[in-house]
């Protein structure tokens, strides 16, 4: 089973409450990294982020803490539901 992570918008303060769309579409996924670039819970974000990605059955997927699921994988290595499929 894969599940597919999102932001958490109930982060105090998290600027993309309501927007998850942006989030996901590639187009939108620029508009997403600038509202990420001002939101004061970025860091805890990309913590939490973190968190979930190390659960066994996670894949990374949308944007949290301003970074893509490409530039965590880069920085962080495949999360390990990825490495099950390699
Ligand atoms: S850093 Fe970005 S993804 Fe995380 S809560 Fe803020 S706006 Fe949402």
């Amino acid at each position: 089973m894969t599940l597919q992570l999102m932001p958490d918008p109930t982060l105090a303060g998290a600027l993309c409450k309501n927007q998850g769309e942006k989030f996901y579409s590639g187009r939108a996924c620029k508009e997403a990294r600038a509202l990420c670039e001002e939101c004061p819970v970025r860091e805890r974000c990309l913590e939490v982020c973190l968190e979930e990605e190390s659960r066994p059955w996670a894949r990374r997927w949308g944007v949290w803490g301003g970074m893509t699921a490409i530039e965590r994988t880069r920085k962080f290595g495949p999360a390990p539901g990825e490495m099950q499929e390699a």
